[in-house]
């Protein structure tokens, strides 16, 4: 099929993820024939930088030849087996590398293959627990404000973004809801990179509010991605982990965008240094080749479980795709990567500099902040810059700034009115010159000069 006719049959057959159809009659799908590092090849031949890593997972870019290589080295002998009662090399290597990310602290790896498989896992491993320790009323999870950990219905009950969440509440599971921090807007009026986390009291409350019935608290540490790329200060973990500590409360951390080197530490609770007692990896864990999502959990954790089949204390939770071997060789690929110790300070520089240039645009009329921690850069547009205010959502003003953007050959894709950079690891100057100055010019054509 020739291109018009393949985005004829697109047209005419798909329902793509996360978009409004009738959009797609003013902007047609783009019909993507290959990628290479940082940039996607249009069937014609036309290219786009990939400023947003195909949702945050191309962290060594497209085509990484050692991430093929380890995948085509494992095609050849083992695509995929049963995980229950069957194992393989790939699994146990990356569970090995996996443990590493904590300083063996979670030990213990439960695959999955996406993110919100792992949210949901998560979940009903530390719901299971408290029963099989008993103490079924510690059935209640607690979230913050702007909180996203995914879209099954599980993983929006943990959820705080009403766009993805609003017209499914009847669906959802009760959880308690504590603000959480609001760095841009403060409402202490303090700055979060001198603060003491002050907005800490509202999970406070909501833990002894809830005191015996809490049996988990889930959290993006440091960066709330999905909600505009808020960034917040790394004390707030540091007095979250405390209080579960004191609470006897499970601490999960989802470090499904945050994770693997993004934030310039190899996983964002680093920040912190704190280890939570169950973690998530997913997205740039296969370097988006292939889906694959792991849950890590502690020693203590696990010993729940563990006992005669006839206890009924086993996890009985599966996924037909559950450590498929070509996934966990893509991602032991990745961390042979990370064995390059060049590649976390790398990343930090490379961060620095997209950040830099992209502070051009901070005293624009409309840009409301320029907020920035490793390679995350992110632009906030608001209609009013004094009062913070934001645009009316219907003007789909960073929409239209992601729209113009992409015709002049970046992927931005936005997030409500935010912008931001998050590309592969492996994009160089030249590109950061024209990923940052396309997007700049982009918010001049929509917010004004
Ligand atoms: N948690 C976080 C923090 C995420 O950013 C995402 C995806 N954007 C998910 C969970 C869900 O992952 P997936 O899209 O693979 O289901």
């Amino acid at each position: 099929m020739n291109k018009m006719e393949l985005l004829n049959e697109d047209k005419k057959r798909l329902w793509h993820p996360c978009s409004q159809m009738k959009d797609y009659e003013a902007y047609p799908a783009r019909l993507i024939e290959r990628a290479e590092g940082v940039w996607l090849y249009e069937a014609g031949g036309r290219r786009i930088l990939d400023a947003v890593s195909s949702w945050w997972c191309k962290i060594f870019g497209h085509g990484n030849p050692h991430i093929r290589a380890r995948i085509n080295e494992q095609l050849e002998k083992l695509e995929h087996v049963i995980f229950a009662n069957y194992t393989h090399e790939p699994a146990i290597e990356l569970a090995q590398r996996l443990g590493g990310l904590f300083s063996d602290r979670l030990p213990r790896v439960f695959y999955t293959d996406n993110g919100s498989s792992a949210v949901e896992a998560a979940l009903k491993i530390s719901f299971q627990y408290w029963r099989n320790r008993g103490r079924p009323e510690r059935n209640l999870f607690v979230h913050i404000r702007g909180a996203y950990h995914g879209e099954t219905v599980g993983a929006l009950s943990v959820g705080s973004l009403g766009l993805y969440r609003d017209t499914f509440k009847p669906l959802l599971f009760k959880a308690v809801e504590a603000e959480g921090p609001d760095c841009y807007r403060c409402p202490f009026g303090l700055n979060r990179t001198t603060c003491d986390a002050e907005c800490f009291t509202s999970m406070e409350n909501a833990l002894e509010e809830n005191n015996g019935h809490v049996g988990a608290v889930i959290i993006e540490p440091v960066l709330q991605a999905a909600n505009g790329m808020a960034l917040y200060s790394p004390r707030y973990l540091v007095k979250l982990s405390d209080a579960c500590r004191r609470s006897g409360v499970h601490l999960i951390f989802d470090e499904i965008a945050s994770g693997m080197g993004r934030t310039g530490k190899m996983m964002a609770c680093d920040h912190a240094s704190i280890v939570p007692d169950i973690a998530l990896v997913s997205k740039a864990l296969t370097g988006g080749f292939l889906s694959l999502a792991a849950v890590l959990t502690n020693g203590e954790i696990y010993d729940a479980f563990y006992t005669d089949y006839t206890e009924s204390k086993a996890f009985l939770h599966s996924h037909t795709y559950t450590g498929n071997p070509l996934a966990c060789a893509a991602a032991c690929g990745v961390f042979d990567l990370f064995d390059d110790p060049s590649v976390l300070p790398g990343v930090l520089e490379t961060g620095s500099l997209i950040r830099d240039k992209a502070l051009a645009i901070a005293d624009h009329p409309h840009v409301g902040e320029v907020r920035s921690l490793g390679m995350v850069t992110a632009i906030e547009l608001v209609a009013d810059k004094r009062a913070k205010e934001p645009y009316a959502w219907k003007e789909r003003t960073g929409y239209r700034v992601y729209r113009k953007a992409e015709r002049d050959g970046v992927l931005l894709r936005n997030l409500g009115d935010v912008l931001y950079f998050f590309p592969p690891y492996i994009i160089n100057g030249g590109e950061i010159d024209f990923m940052v100055e396309t997007a700049i010019n982009a918010v001049k054509y929509v917010a004004g000069k």
